[in-house]
């Protein structure tokens, strides 16, 4: 007998594979192309937010994982293997959905046994099982409670501990707080994260919200018109967009149009010469689009010692929290909205006045027109 033993280096040298990876993943609903092309690799344990807006195709690529929708193109992975024609309920995943989708006449304790109870888990099991998972989401003493008997966010706990209960390794999540107020979502971010850590599962979590991919997400994949239009950490997403999409679906933004004049100089439509941070992919001489963080605009003194410098009219000035909204009209007449950080001294900007707005050319981001 020849008996085989892996050397460490051949186990150092092979990268685990993917917990789950969509390969050139099309789904079409007649003519409409709902998934073009898509290619996502996910790591075991990995949070991954799907983001974007209504209709972009969040749902159908949870579909495609869980096996609710077959994909006219393309293969899914689970640990390397190809479940593309393996049937939903062989995939063993868990699956948290808006409307909770409890059933109705069953009590809570039987709501979360349910999935058990089609594994053929044995009674005692079962009763041990969803014990131990009322008892971490906080629901001991509503075991006997029916849905319509729960708030909305004890009804979410529910179908989150019917999805752990059986401690699937991948958790699919579809907008799971969207019917619950703001105070509430917030305290479930915190349950969800901590869920993510404690289980080590992985988590694909879609979401319209941006703050909640920003606040909950490993990496962000923001989706555009059945295309994934950038996948990165949230701070990738929020300091280096790739396209003036990501950049005002993540964030607040102040974006000028223009054209690259020289290496490090943008000329905007409206007059303004701003150094900026050059892009390989963006030929001097093409046309293109400046990004400038609100956070990152300043009010300057006139004599300000810094590159990108403007002087300027206030037309209106709009208090909405955390920034201010400033309409400014430039020297050559062209106007702008800008969004500035709130400054407690905001109420001294005067209608009519002259300002001086400034930004570091470190602070800008160049796009693609
Ligand atoms: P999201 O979850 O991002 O809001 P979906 O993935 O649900 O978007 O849908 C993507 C697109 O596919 C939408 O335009 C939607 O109308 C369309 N779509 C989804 N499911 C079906 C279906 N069963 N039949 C026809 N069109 C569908
Ligand atoms: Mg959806």
């Amino acid at each position: 007998m020849v008996h085989m033993e892996k050397s460490s280096t051949d186990t150092d040298m092979v990268a685990p594979p993917d917990r789950l990876r969509l390969q050139d993943v099309m789904v079409r609903y007649g003519d409409f192309l709902a998934l073009d092309n898509i290619n996502l690799a996910i790591r075991p344990g990995e949070f991954v937010s799907l983001l974007g807006p209504s209709g972009s195709g969040k749902s159908t690529i949870l579909n495609v994982i869980n096996g609710a929708a077959h994909p006219d193109g393309g293969r899914v992975f689970i640990d390397g293997r190809d479940v593309t024609a393996v049937p939903a309920r062989e995939r063993g995943l868990g699956m948290v959905f808006q409307n909770y989708a409890l059933l109705p006449h069953m009590n809570v304790f039987d709501n979360i046994a349910f999935p058990l109870r089609i594994r053929h888990w044995p009674a005692e099991r079962i009763r041990q099982a969803v014990t131990d998972i009322l008892h971490r989401m906080g629901l001991e003493g509503f075991a006997h409670r029916k849905p319509r008997e729960l708030s909305g966010g004890q009804q979410q706990r529910v179908g989150i501990a019917r999805c752990l209960v059986y401690s699937p390794s991948i958790i699919l999540m579809d907008e799971p707080l969207g019917a619950l107020d703001k105070n509430m979502r917030e305290q479930m971010q915190d349950e969800i994260k901590a869920l993510h850590r404690a289980t080590g599962a992985t988590f694909v979590y879609v979401t319209h919200d941006q703050e909640e991919a920003l606040n909950l997400s490993d990496r962000i994949c923001l989706m555009n018109r059945g295309r994934i239009e950038q996948i990165g950490t949230p701070q990738e997403m929020y300091f280096t967009p790739v396209s003036e999409f990501t950049a005002t679906f993540l964030g607040e933004s102040n974006i000028l149009a223009g054209r690259l004049v020289a290496e490090n100089l943008f000329r905007s439509e409206c007059g303004l010469s701003i150094h900026v941070v050059g892009r390989p992919d963006i030929p001097v001489g093409s046309h293109a689009k400046l990004l400038v963080r609100p956070e990152h605009v300043m009010c300057v003194a006139p004599a300000a010692d810094i590159p990108n410098r403007f002087a300027c009219i206030v037309e209106n000035v709009n208090f909405v929290g955390g920034f201010i909204r400033v309409a400014v009209r430039g020297q050559g007449g062209g106007r702008l909205q800008f969004k500035t950080r709130a400054h407690n001294d905001y109420a001294s900007l005067q209608i009519d006045s002259e300002i001086h707005l400034g930004w570091l050319a470190s602070d800008t981001v160049l796009l693609p027109a």
